[in-house]
């Protein structure tokens, strides 16, 4: 993620809510798309970006919620920022520790959703025609006893998945002890919050740049969708294991489970990329790239990735980006970076 300067000279972080220098009040505006310093306006409820002067509310997820940190035209409607109006259900606050996993989901969704606005990519507003409504439902597991998210309940085991638009993360996604256990369960190479978003935005993506629009390609590079089906290839994939060739073909185990998780799953590994170079690009480890040439970007990405893989191990963390893309794997990659390219400026 890129930094912010604050009037004062201070650096400002993308999750800020405050000037640790100046004490001001910091929060994302959507007129110069920057984290700013924000000045009391006029009016109650009022603020002035301190960079373009742009005149502001904040998001009621920050203003009343604290788990946003991003700024709306006064006027609003709804009062939802870009993220947040995305949002269909959230977790039921009454639970004790539910509004501090509900903020990291949302800071994880920032950061995702820049990402994605860095690429130029489309997301459909929830309510308005055009393109399919990209939403969120953020739920915990029911107990018999007591209803875990708002605004309905029932007995109900959550699964974090995405259907037709709507991403359900179980907010336990959020517990880095919950986490870590799925994670060493399924053994998997990492499991974090933001990696789920950048997942199942993928299958959000291969609905909107894809279905009816590009299918024959995509079983072309990733295989039949239509068959086996789904829930075939599910029981399949729990009761057999990966495919045995995985690690030449797919970027992880799960995504030899069936088409759409390849999708999904290299798209994520995409994003990665993207965010990774960006950041270090903002933050002069390495040069920038040309955006339209997939290779350059890999190679950057191979050799910055070596570098923070000996920096993790150095302080006994787990590797910061274990794959290495096979030839097969860089082919999938070329047609994700091809739909993202050429979806710029669509609406
Ligand atoms: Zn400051
Ligand atoms: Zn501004
Ligand atoms: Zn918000
Ligand atoms: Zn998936």
């Amino acid at each position: 993620m890129r930094t912010y300067p604050c009037t004062c000279g201070n650096t400002l972080y993308f999750d800020n809510t405050q000037c640790l220098r100046c004490g001001s009040a910091v929060g994302w505006c959507p007129e110069c798309s920057a984290i700013a310093p924000l000045v009391p306006g006029q009016t109650d409820g009022a603020w002035q970006c301190g960079q373009c002067g742009a005149v502001l509310a904040l998001c009621h997820n920050y203003a009343v919620e604290a788990v946003c940190n991003r700024c709306v035209p006064v006027g609003a409607a709804g009062g939802l920022c870009d993220c947040c109006v995305h949002n269909e259900v959230i977790p039921d606050l009454s639970v004790e520790g539910h509004r501090e996993r509900w903020a990291e989901l949302e800071g994880a969704k920032r950061r995702v959703f820049h990402s994605l606005d860095l690429l130029g990519l489309p997301r459909g507003r929830p309510g308005e025609d055009g393109l399919l409504p990209l939403t969120f439902d953020f739920k915990a597991d029911a107990l018999p006893d007591a209803g875990l998210w708002r605004p309905t309940a029932g007995d109900e085991k959550v699964y974090t998945g995405h259907a037709g638009g709507k991403i359900t993360i179980n907010v336990k996604e959020a517990d880095t002890v919950e986490r870590e256990k799925l994670r060493v369960d399924l053994n998997e190479s990492h499991r974090t919050l933001i990696g789920h978003f950048r997942h199942e935005i993928g299958h959000y993506y291969w609905e909107v740049l894809v279905r009816n629009r590009d299918e024959a390609r995509s079983v072309q590079m990733f295989g039949d969708h239509e068959n086996p089906s789904y829930a075939d290839a599910l029981e399949r994939y729990y009761a057999e294991g990966p495919r045995p060739d995985w690690p030449g073909n797919y970027i992880s185990a799960y995504a030899s489970m069936h088409p759409w998780e390849d999708f999904a799953e290299t798209f994520a590994h995409y994003l990665d990329m993207v965010s990774v170079l960006d950041t270090a690009i903002h933050l002069g480890l390495t040069s920038a790239p040309p955006r339209e040439d997939l290779d350059a970007q890999l190679e950057a990405f191979r050799v910055l990735g070596l570098a923070l893989n000996e920096l993790n191990r150095e302080m006994g963390l787990l590797d910061l980006v274990p794959e290495v893309p096979s030839p097969a794997v860089v082919e999938k990659l070329r047609y994700v970076h091809g739909l993202c390219m050429g979806s710029n400026g669509q609406d």
